[in-house]
Formats: C-alpha cells, structure tokens, sequence
C-alpha cells in the first residue's frame, strides 16, 4: 500500500475546507501510521477516527485540521494540549509553534506517544501525566488551549491557564455527542464561536466526567 500517496491524497480533501496552508503541510509532513496501532496501518489516511487501544481514539483528520486552524497559532506560541493521545495532535503543533505541553491522563498513552515524538525528533513537546487539576497550570499562562477530549462546558481552570488575546479549543456538551467551541479570553467578556457538531471520548477528571 502507497502510504505517501494516501496521505496526499487525504491533505488535498482536507485542502477543500480548510484554508491554513501551515496546517496542511504541517498535516502533510506527519506519518499518521506511526500514531495508530499496527493493525490499522491500511486506514491511517482515512478521514476518520481510529482506536489506539484503552477505549481512546485518535481523532478524525478533518477535526484535526480544523481545531488546529482554530487555535490561529503563531511561530512563538506555547500551546497546551489535554489529550495527548497517540501524540499525533501534539506533533502537528510541535510543527507550528516554538513549545508545546501535552497531557494524557493514561500513562501507557503518555508513555508511548511520548516514544513516537522522539522518534519523529520533535525536541519542542513535553508529554505530562495528568494531576488532580486540568490542564498544566505550572507552565501557565499558554496562547492556546486546545482539548481533545469533551467536556459537560467549558472548564473555569482552563480558561485561568489561558493567556488574555489566547483560543480555547474545546469540544462541549454531552457524553455522547457536542458542539466544538473556540473560547477567546478577553479582558471583559470572552468570545464564544461554535465551530459545528462533533464527537469525542470524555474528558475525566476534576470539573470534567467521571470515569
Ligand atoms: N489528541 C489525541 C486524541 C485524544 S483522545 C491524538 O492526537 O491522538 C482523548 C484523550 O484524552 C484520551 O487519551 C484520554 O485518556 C485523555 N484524557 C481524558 N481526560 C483527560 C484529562 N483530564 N487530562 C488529560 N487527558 C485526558
């Protein structure tokens, strides 16, 4: 199977709605296999969401792309990931921003991603294991927050981690389905823009879900 090809074919469909040319090469430079278990090599570039084992997924690339295109990153951001996952998100902002802080609640998930990135070469991510508290608040405050896990609404500890000017990307509503909603910290009031419907595993923890 021509894996190169798949994936370029999968940037050009992605190309047909998103608009960030940064998220589409960065998108085009990362082996997606690498991130997904062995025995989904075959659909590493299909525009869905995969398994990578203790009931995770790894997101659908379009999800992907369009929270990242969200997140309106710039070269010198530090940028915080809830969800580290497979690691691919991660290695998608380590492409475009100068730091990035990833934290996985599971630590074989950590562990492993953390494996990937370093094989890859990517020196500008640390992978955490999740505390008590969401997000990483010693590193605070980060010019993006971007959760790849939903959430019942937008959590208050976040949004304190979360530089003034800063995007929260963050997908809210029920267990089973929610509206994917960019948060933008502002001195008074916030701006809230829902970026359309989506579907994710649950966010668990402290003004979260519980397991
Ligand atoms: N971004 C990932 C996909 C994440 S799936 C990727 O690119 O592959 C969501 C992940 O969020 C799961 O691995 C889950 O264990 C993790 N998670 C759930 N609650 C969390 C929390 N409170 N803090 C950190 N990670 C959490």
């Amino acid at each position: 199977m021509d894996l190169e090809a798949a994936r370029a074919r999968l940037i050009e469909h992605l190309g047909q709605e998103i608009k960030d040319k940064r998220v589409l090469k960065a998108m085009a430079r990362i082996p997606r296999e690498l991130f997904v278990l062995q025995d989904y090599y075959y659909a590493a570039y299909e525009d869905r969401p995969l398994p990578i084992g203790f009931g995770q997924t790894i997101s659908q690339p379009f999800i992907v792309a369009l929270m990242t295109e969200a997140l309106e990153l710039k070269a010198d951001d530090k940028v915080l990931e809830l969800g580290t996952g497979s690691g691919y998100q991660a290695a998608i902002l380590a492409e475009l921003v100068k730091r990035v802080i990833t934290v996985e609640r599971i630590p074989q998930l950590a562990e492993s991603a953390r494996k990937v990135l370093e094989k890859l070469g990517y020196s500008n991510v640390e992978v955490h294991i999740a505390g008590k508290t969401l997000g990483w608040v010693c590193e605070a405050p980060y010019d993006g927050i971007i959760v790849t896990a939903a959430a019942p609404c937008v959590p208050e500890a976040l949004l304190e981690q979360l530089a003034i000017g800063g995007c929260l990307v963050i997908p809210v509503g029920s267990r089973w389905q929610q509206e994917l909603l960019k948060v933008t910290r502002l001195k008074k009031k916030n701006r809230i823009e829902n970026l359309g419907g989506c579907r994710f595993v649950p966010l668990v923890g402290e003004g979260a879900w519980e397991e």
